[in-house]
């Protein structure tokens, strides 16, 4: 087994803008990067980009429902 440990900073894909970095958190099992977390807090319905992230929240929450399961929560 090959195991790579060179690379102590461990990135990841941002959910939203697909951008590979280190700051972030988890939101409902994704990860939003600081800069999309950023966004998000100051986002209004006049920004042009306010629907491209009001969808992707929505995606964010659709999927984990699926996971959850809607039945669960009758
Ligand atoms: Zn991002």
């Amino acid at each position: 087994m090959v195991c790579q440990m060179e690379d102590v900073t461990i990135k990841r894909k941002c959910f939203i803008c697909d951008k590979e970095v280190q700051d972030g958190i988890d939101v409902l099992g994704k990860f939003i990067c600081e800069e999309c977390q950023k966004r998000l807090i100051n986002l209004s319905p006049f920004d042009k980009n306010y629907d491209f992230y009001r969808q992707k929240m929505i995606d964010i929450w659709e999927d984990y429902m699926k996971d959850v399961g809607y039945e669960n929560w009758v």
